[in-house]
């Protein structure tokens, strides 16, 4: 098939980008990164909610490089914590001091684990949610989420992953996800769901004729 529409990632983590090339590798995509635009800088996630923090990214990156944008925006979500640490996941531990050989993902456990200490195991149900937004160079955009059900446990448990894997139980599976192999943990994942749900409806997005200009003042 041949290639025809870049589509930019709006992340320079080599991991995404090679996760969205697999799954988009039937469309007529050439999968670009911000690897490929080192000129534009980090992006300010100011967005209160998963679904904002994945459009600024993407209509950030659209505006400069006038193509198809993806961004993606990801984290877990704990009941009992009223949400926390949700869109702050990826610097949540940062207010603590890291102890000798640890990493920030370990840092961020060591708090979440803190904070729900005590906590039963009924009231221990969280989620990963990962939000992913699409926009196209004339603006039309789509946003989709995704989730993951589990239960959080009192200490970590497998060695694969990342990030709060070893500290999520799939009940279904009746194992964390740091136990998983990368493939299985993809066919049941917030993100594997979000993008082959995107998969599906990319071409009749790709399809829509442009929006519709602005009615300016006094026309
Ligand atoms: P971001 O979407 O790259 O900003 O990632 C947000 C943060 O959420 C990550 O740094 C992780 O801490 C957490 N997170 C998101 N998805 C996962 C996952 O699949 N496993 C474990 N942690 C995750």
């Amino acid at each position: 098939m041949e290639k025809t529409t870049q589509l930019v990632v709006a992340t320079g983590n080599a991991g995404k980008v090679r996760e969205v090339t697999a799954i988009f590798s039937g469309m007529p995509l050439i999968v670009q990164s911000l690897r490929d635009y080192p000129d534009i800088g980090p992006i300010e996630e100011c967005g209160a909610t998963f679904a904002q923090n994945a459009l600024i990214k993407a209509r950030t990156v659209a505006e400069k490089t006038h193509c198809l944008t993806l961004a993606d925006d990801s984290g877990l979500v704990v009941d009992a914590l009223g949400g926390r640490p949700g869109i702050f996941s990826a610097r949540y531990g940062a207010d603590l001091a890291l102890m000798p050989g640890e990493s920030n993902d370990q840092r961020n456990i060591r708090k979440l684990l803190g904070e729900m200490d005590g906590v039963p195991e009924a009231r221990r149900t969280c989620r990963f949610v990962a939000c992913l937004a699409l926009v196209r160079p004339d603006g039309r955009e789509m946003t989709l989420e995704a989730h993951w059900e589990g239960r959080l446990l009192t200490a970590p448990r497998g060695e694969n992953g990342f990030g709060y894997d070893p500290i999520f139980f799939d009940p279904l599976r009746e194992q964390s996800a740091a136990c998983m192999s990368l493939s299985e943990k993809n066919a049941i994942s917030h993100r594997g769901k979000a993008l082959r749900a995107l998969l599906e409806r990319l071409p009749h997005f790709l399809s829509l004729p442009p929006l519709p200009a602005p009615i300016q003042n006094g026309e």
